[in-house]
């Protein structure tokens, strides 16, 4: 059972078919997926969406499956944490964390928009699926890829870190890594695409790619006992996250899922060493001017942002900002989480804490109001990114304990 009409292009309205296509053939703007929100309207309600299993999938009409998921029922349904050392850090009162970092099946967000892309690869048959990817996507795809017993076509920069290149290869994908940056990976598999006619989830599966997204605002919503927060803070690569998210409360509130307005301000953030949103961001523009990306946050290094475009658009609507941070304030944003949090994000979380940090002294975000940080992956897979002093190796003698212990300043960044 499907509410899909067919997909739709965002920018000039053209309709297309529910098949896989990569973007407008008139003005080559993204897709949408179209749905029918009379009927979701009188599908849905607070007490059908309770009553179901815990992941994603229990906002199954607003999703595009034609069917029941056959892989990525695990995905989704991730912590809402209201911080406590975090927002006194930080000088405010109503911060939470929204932690994809422990989302399954490969701990980051993209297993929700890799759950969706893979079930729709089942859906229509595809022999093959694929992905041009910075890292985690390459993750997901991979592993969810494996549960559908598809092969996988992962293409990836060639100096992406060790631990995201493993954490592909385990599952027996087949990964090429490209001499080049991801705009060059992600121009080549648009080439793949074409030729071969695989399902490449963010190239011709893309628009149903993104309708994963979406979940987050839902739960984010419903965990906030069906209320909009005042501002989001979300990490942005291509511009696909941030967008949805902004959708997804758009969608409850227009299906009266909702007790408040949605006036959600929404805030990007991104490196300083690849920030081309956050410049449009400030120049009043949409218009992207493509970087060339070195950061250490490799996961949002991606220089011509696909839905830039759009993203920058949603954040100026909703009266948000965006921001950008150095590599050391990076840092310093994934050993603040870590420590008043107990959560270890990788290079994309310590972008968005630094970032909320530096909006907050701004005075854009306010100390009473409800914000949600968006945490989007997990630090183990970035590990090398935080320099930390090696632990103090003794003997086995308590004498040795108690010297050692003396050397403990309290070393805390904060
Ligand atoms: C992909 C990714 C993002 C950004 O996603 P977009 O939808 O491309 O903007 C943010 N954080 C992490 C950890 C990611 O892997
Ligand atoms: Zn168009």
């Amino acid at each position: 059972m499907s509410f899909v009409y067919g997909l739709k292009c965002r920018e000039c309205g053209r309709q297309y078919a529910k098949q896989p296509t990569a973007g407008c053939e008139d003005c080559f703007a993204p897709l949408e997926v179209a749905y029918d929100y009379d009927a979701i309207k009188r599908a849905i309600s607070r007490a059908a969406i309770s009553s179901r299993e815990k992941n994603l999938w229990r906002y199954k009409e607003l999703l595009p499956l034609d069917g029941d998921p056959v892989v990525g029922r695990a995905s989704g349904a991730t912590p809402l944490l209201k911080t406590n050392r975090l927002a006194q850090a930080l000088g405010v009162k109503n911060l939470y964390i929204k932690n994809d970092s422990v989302n399954a099946p490969t701990l980051s967000f993209k297993d929700r928009v890799t759950a969706v892309a893979i079930n729709k690869a089942l859906e229509f048959n595809l022999s093959a699926v694929g992905c041009a990817s910075t890292g985690n996507l390459a993750n997901s795809v991979a592993a969810n890829a494996a549960m559908a017993g598809l092969p996988a076509y992962i293409l990836i920069p060639f100096d992406l870190e060790p631990s995201k290149v493993i954490g592909t290869s385990v599952y027996g994908a087949n990964v090429i890594a490209v001499r080049g940056n991801y705009d060059d990976v992600n121009r080549l598999t648009s080439q793949v695409a074409d030729r071969h006619g695989w399902g490449f989830v963010n190239v011709n599966l893309r628009p149903f790619y993104g309708e994963g997204s979406k979940s987050v605002g839902y739960e984010i919503a419903e965990q906030l006992g069906w209320r909009a927060p005042a501002a989001i803070i979300c990490p942005m690569a291509g511009g696909s996250l941030i967008s949805k998210i902004h959708q997804g409360l758009k969608e409850f509130e227009q299906l009266g899922l909702l007790d408040n307005e949605v006036t959600t301000r929404i805030y990007g953030a991104q490196a300083a060493g690849c920030n081309p949103i956050v410049d449009a961001v400030k120049r009043s523009s949409r218009q992207i001017k493509p970087v060339k990306p070195n950061t250490i946050a490799r996961s949002l290094a991606i220089g011509n942002p696909a839905d830039g475009y759009h993203a920058a658009g949603v954040i100026a609507e909703s009266q948000g900002w965006a921001e950008d941070v150095t590599d050391a304030e990076i840092v310093d944003g994934i050993k603040l989480l870590a420590e008043t949090e107990g959560i270890f994000t990788e290079t994309a979380g310590g972008v968005t804490v630094a970032v909320t940090k530096k909006l907050i002294a701004q005075g854009r975000l306010d100390a009473e109001e409800l914000m949600v940080i968006v945490i989007t992956g997990n630090g183990l897979k970035t590990a090398e990114a935080v320099q930390l002093a090696p632990p103090i190796i003794i003997e086995p003698h308590i004498n040795q304990f108690e010297q050692a212990i003396k050397g403990f300043a309290a070393t805390s960044s904060l």
